[in-house]
């Protein structure tokens, strides 16, 4: 292993630099560094591991002291410097500098840091305002209702920002105080022989921040339960399971975080005549025996109301005739699903007399006149039985 460089040349600042000479230095090195402006030069990730590995130590003022005194030997040993595996941990341990929200950035630095950091430092990476928690709302609607589209007002309770403190949790006139015991970050490191464990403050509770003056409406916790009513427009052609999504109209970010997103679950209540499969419908309808050997002219019911169906003579039972189009709209903005209509034997409980005298006269002379299909059957029989 070479021997390692010293940290105030790697960041490029005099030995006597100030925290904020050295946070400055160091955001300017990582945007130089990013992963993502340098997709091409693999020693830019060390470059970006090392300043990070700097930083890490001069941003720390017991750190730092430590690394004045005994130099690398004497962070290495104290298990101080513990380096960093990938981007995501560097991101992770130092997010608060990368303009989230964060105070005294100073250099306007920060709104390009968000939209180069942005994928790093989404929700759950930094300590503080982080994005709200995601809310989940179940819709039953009918079948007719998923085919034309449909509006809902729903009731939702959720936190809102504290009307009081505007979310900040600071009682009027005062704010939160950058937590001494973590420094802001919501972590703090313990040393342990050669290791350094990192754990959320205790201080803080990983805030980062803590309220010397709470806000007295909600406490400090800048939040406030309230019933909320939402439109929620949903488009022809949704499905059991289709989520439609409202931005922004989730939980609260804590400390005055962005909302969360709402998703609203669609469930398609089952029909008492169609089954649904995709965008097709599938109908069952039963027809006479006579219909089905003469043929006949039926009416059919459609989600567009009744449409009329030509059945041809000599159509077998469970034969599948399509109506095109008649089915559900395609969410996607594609062609509308068909409506399948299975044609099933419609056999009558009761006959009455003279309807079982016709059927005993048609018996009687159905051996005369066997059709194609039965003949085939029969001889196959007599095959089997040798006969
Ligand atoms: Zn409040
Ligand atoms: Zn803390």
């Amino acid at each position: 292993m070479s021997t390692p460089r010293d940290y105030y040349e790697i960041l490029g600042v005099a030995r006597t630099a100030a925290a904020d000479e050295i946070k400055r230095a160091f955001r300017k090195l990582a945007l130089q560094y990013h992963p993502d402006r340098n997709k091409d030069d693999p020693k830019a990730e060390e470059k970006f591991k090392e300043a990070a590995e700097a930083y890490e130590i001069l941003s720390d003022a017991d750190k730092r002291k430590i690394y004045d005194q005994y130099g690398h030997a004497g962070v290495r040993q104290g298990g101080h410097a513990r380096g960093f595996g990938n981007f995501e941990e560097i991101f992770q341990a130092f997010g608060d500098i990368f303009g989230m929200g964060g105070r005294g950035g100073g250099g306007g630095g920060g709104s390009v840091f968000d939209e180069f950091f942005g994928q790093f430092t989404g929700a759950g990476s930094g300590p503080r305002r982080q994005r709200g928690a995601t809310l989940k709302c179940q819709l039953d609607i009918t079948l007719e209702e998923a085919a034309r589209g449909t509006e809902r007002t729903i009731e939702v309770t959720r936190n809102e920002h504290c009307g009081e403190c505007k979310g900040s949790g600071a009682a009027a006139g005062s704010a939160p105080t950058v937590c001494p015991a973590c420094r802001g970050k919501g972590v703090v490191h313990q040393s342990q022989g050669f290791f350094s464990i990192r754990t959320t403050c205790g201080r803080c509770q990983g805030e980062g921040e803590i309220l010397e003056h709470p806000c007295r409406k909600c406490r400090g916790t800048g939040t406030e339960k309230s019933r909320r009513e939402l439109n929620v427009r949903l488009p022809a052609g949704v499905d059991t399971g289709t989520q439609v999504r409202l931005a922004g109209e989730g939980e609260p970010g804590a400390r005055g975080g962005p909302r969360g997103d709402l998703y609203c679950i669609v469930n398609v209540k089952p029909h008492a005549l169609f089954q649904r499969e995709g965008d097709d419908l599938h109908l069952d309808v039963p027809v006479s025996f006579t219909g089905l050997v003469l043929g006949t002219k039926i009416e059919v019911p459609t989600l567009a109301g009744p449409a009329s169906l030509s059945i041809a003579a000599r159509t077998a039972a469970h034969t599948v005739l399509r109506l095109r189009g008649k089915g559900i709209p395609n969410l996607r903005g594609g062609g509308p699903g068909d409506l399948l209509v299975r044609i099933t034997l419609d056999l009558p409980k009761k006959v009455t007399k003279r309807q079982e005298e016709l059927l005993r006269e048609l018996q009687s002379i159905e051996d005369e006149n066997v059709s194609p299909e039965k003949k085939s059957f029969l001889g196959k029989v007599k095959e089997l039985f040798g006969s």
